[in-house]
């Protein structure tokens, strides 16, 4: 018995996948306990550059009739985007093939309909290069800690904006200029809104949420914010209170009642995190994923989130376990969403802020400051004063709070006589509360 499978794609992660299928095709064949066979890739031009030369006869722009044929077992997707990846998907589990994907952006948007159709077919759905590439992150959520309570996800799953950030944090550049330097460096696109604005780690935080909380998690029921309105500021406040802006997906478990029922909250924002954090260290274009569980504690998992050959590593390890379950004439767990928990509205999400206040510099103006986070109800863990005059800046670092306790706050200091300017509000996350 031979496992013949198709690519769909052969662009950074296709060509890779098709290369380490050729060249490793005796470990394949061991490790798999039966050969497995490469019969087509389908591609939009069969004349484009690519970074491995595909050998003859393998590539064909015809992908619809690659994905009908009947001898096909297995088929990898990294095609990316909605259409026509999601139909090729579709078709695939119909014609009773088993797919492997990369896609995020599919997943994240339309992942339950995939699902479902992978349920009715009886075949595997495995995706674990969809969040921070060559990380194995999915797997544990989905198999390591199938047996424990998962309660938090914090993760740098977007490598240009971790790029972006650490390049302001290490030089003092401001946003303008680190982009203009990760784009010459090849760390991001042309046009990089779809990592800058938080789009990208937005899916991935769907992803991390809807298998860490066994729950139905969107792209659209992510909160969004980008890296564009970080400033040098920010970035250098952060440093003076001993942490780095980073941008984060964070997904919680959160009681929102006292009958002990539980909603999710995901999201995407930069955030301080404490230098001290082991998220803090993670470098350049470097991605991590902290998670934290009931009975393991603390985990983290680090390494290249991207790039051809790191997230075709995670492609081809999917492509072996499904191809061992093709093989043994059976299928790995499908979705677990039977805890069918709601999605907090971002107002309702627990966390703290970092406030720069430019105040006058006369007597009584702490106190009316402080005045005003109380009756937001927000209480003041620290409070920093620095300069003097003109100059004169208070820096409030809140206790946790509601977000909608802490925006009204916010408006509420953009609206007093004594506040010439709030200068920069940022979240503060993975501290003391
Ligand atoms: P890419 O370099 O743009 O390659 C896309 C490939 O798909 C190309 O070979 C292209 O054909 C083919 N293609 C595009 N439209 C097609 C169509 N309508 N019909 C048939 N073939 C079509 O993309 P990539 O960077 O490899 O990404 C692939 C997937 O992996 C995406 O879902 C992405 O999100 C995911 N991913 C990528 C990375 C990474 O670092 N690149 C990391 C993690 C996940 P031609 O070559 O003929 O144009």
């Amino acid at each position: 018995m031979t496992v013949k499978v198709a690519v769909l794609g052969c662009g950074s992660v296709g060509s890779q996948v098709v290369r380490l299928l050729l060249e490793q095709a005796d470990d394949l064949e061991a490790r798999v306990g039966a050969p497995v066979e490469l019969v087509g890739v389908g591609v939009r031009r069969l004349d484009a550059p690519r970074e491995f030369e595909v050998p003859e006869g393998l590539l064909t722009t015809d992908v619809a009739a690659l994905v009908a044929r009947e001898d096909v077992n297995l088929v990898v997707e990294v095609i990316g985007g909605i259409e026509p990846a999601r139909s090729l998907i579709l078709s695939a589990l119909d014609n009773g093939a088993s797919v492997v994907t990369a896609n995020k952006a599919l997943l994240a948007e339309d992942g339950p309909t995939l699902f479902e159709a992978a349920e009715k077919a009886g075949r595997d759905l495995y995706y674990e290069a969809a969040v921070a590439g060559a990380i194995p992150i999915l797997r544990p959520l989905r198999e390591s800690l199938a047996g424990d309570r998962v309660t938090r996800v914090l993760g740098i799953v977007n490598g240009t904006t971790n790029f972006i950030l650490d390049k302001m944090d290490t030089s003092g550049a401001g946003f303008t200029e680190a982009l203009e330097e990760a784009q010459e460096l090849g760390y991001a696109e042309a046009d990089p809104t779809a990592d800058v604005e938080g789009f990208d780690a937005a899916a991935k935080a769907a992803i991390l949420a809807s298998l860490a909380f066994h729950s139905r998690v969107t792209a659209a029921d992510v909160h969004r914010e980008g890296i564009a309105e970080v400033t040098a500021a920010d970035v250098m406040s952060a440093n003076d209170m001993g942490s780095v802006v980073k941008l984060l997906a964070i997904c919680e478990l959160r009681q929102v009642n006292d009958d002990g029922e539980e909603a999710v909250s995901v999201r995407v924002h930069p955030a301080m995190i404490p230098s001290s954090h082991p998220l803090a260290s993670v470098r350049g274009a470097y991605n991590a994923v902290f998670v934290e569980s009931e009975a393991a504690g603390q985990l983290m998992f680090y390494g290249p989130g991207a790039g051809g050959a790191p997230t075709a590593s995670a492609v081809m390890g999917d492509l072996v376990t499904v191809a061992r379950h093709h093989l043994a004439g059976t299928r790995g767990a499908g979705e677990s969403a039977y805890a069918d928990r709601a999605v907090l509205p971002m107002g309702e999400t627990i966390t703290r802020y970092h406030v720069a206040i430019d105040v006058e510099d006369r007597a009584g103006v702490l106190a009316q400051v402080a005045l005003a986070f109380a009756e937001h109800g927000v209480s003041i863990q620290t409070v920093r004063q620095e300069g003097r005059g003109a100059d004169a800046q208070l820096v409030v670092v809140s206790h946790t709070a509601t977000d909608a306790q802490l925006a009204a706050t916010v408006d509420h200091l953009r609206g007093m006589d004594i506040v010439r300017e709030v200068t920069s509000v940022m979240r503060v996350e993975g501290g003391e509360e």
